[in-house]
């Protein structure tokens, strides 16, 4: 891997299998140019979700708790009457329960990409959290119009079909938490070794 290049991790959520879209998913990830390093379907147990999911990163705990509020205050409803309480870390404390349910639901696909800007260009493809915020075009956007105040009333997390790192030290933790060593590989994509793409990529055009 070049100095340039960084890893995420992409998990498909189990509705992205059950609704047949892992392949519409994983060709946006390659038509962009992203390389596959690591793939495997899996059974995710309880443990594995409390580590993917940690409850003493109280940073995310609370960001899931902030969207449901902002979610609210854009809908206009009392976090206090639906949920019990107005507290972001409270609320995600809650959301984390319906999370971790979920992604122990059914079968995933967890997947490694790799490329130039990997993690920030996974997470733009993607979209926003809430699918019902998520551009058109996105993954999120293009396949669900989900939202924090329609799932919280299935007392349930919210069907945005993929998991993709945030940062670069999420990234790092949760590869070594899904992947061994000896399950990511390595080979050159067309890009790379091609000699026309890298003239083409030489002289800074399409
Ligand atoms: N989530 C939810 N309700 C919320 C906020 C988050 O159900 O109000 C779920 C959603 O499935 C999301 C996951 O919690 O993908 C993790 O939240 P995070 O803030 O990390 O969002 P992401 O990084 O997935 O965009
Ligand atoms: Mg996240």
């Amino acid at each position: 891997m070049n100095k340039l290049e960084e890893r995420s991790l992409v998990v498909l959520k189990p509705h992205t299998l059950t609704r047949g879209l892992v392949g519409e998913v994983i060709r946006r990830f390659e038509n962009v140019g992203l390389k596959l390093v690591g793939i495997k379907m899996v059974q995710v147990s309880k443990e594995l979700a409390d580590k993917h999911y940690p409850l003493s990163r109280r940073e995310f705990i609370e960001g899931m708790g902030k969207k449901t509020l902002e979610n609210y205050a854009q809908l206009g409803v009392d976090p206090v009457k639906e949920l019990g309480t107005a507290d972001a870390y409270e609320i995600g404390k809650l959301v984390r329960q319906w999370l971790v349910r979920m992604i122990t639901a059914g079968p995933v696909i967890a997947m490694v990409w790799q490329g130039p800007s990997a993690i920030e260009v996974i997470r733009k493809i993607v979209g926003h959290t809430l699918p019902s915020k998520a551009a058109p075009g996105t993954i999120r956007g293009d396949f669900s119009y989900d939202s924090s105040y329609l799932a919280n009333k299935g007392k349930r997390a919210i069907k945005n079909l993929i998991h993709a790192s945030g940062n670069l030290e999420e990234a790092k933790y949760e590869i070594s938490l899904w992947f061994k060593d000896e399950e990511i590989y390595q080979y050159p994509r067309d890009m790379e070794t091609n000699p026309i793409s890298q003239l083409v990529d030489q002289n800074g055009r399409d």
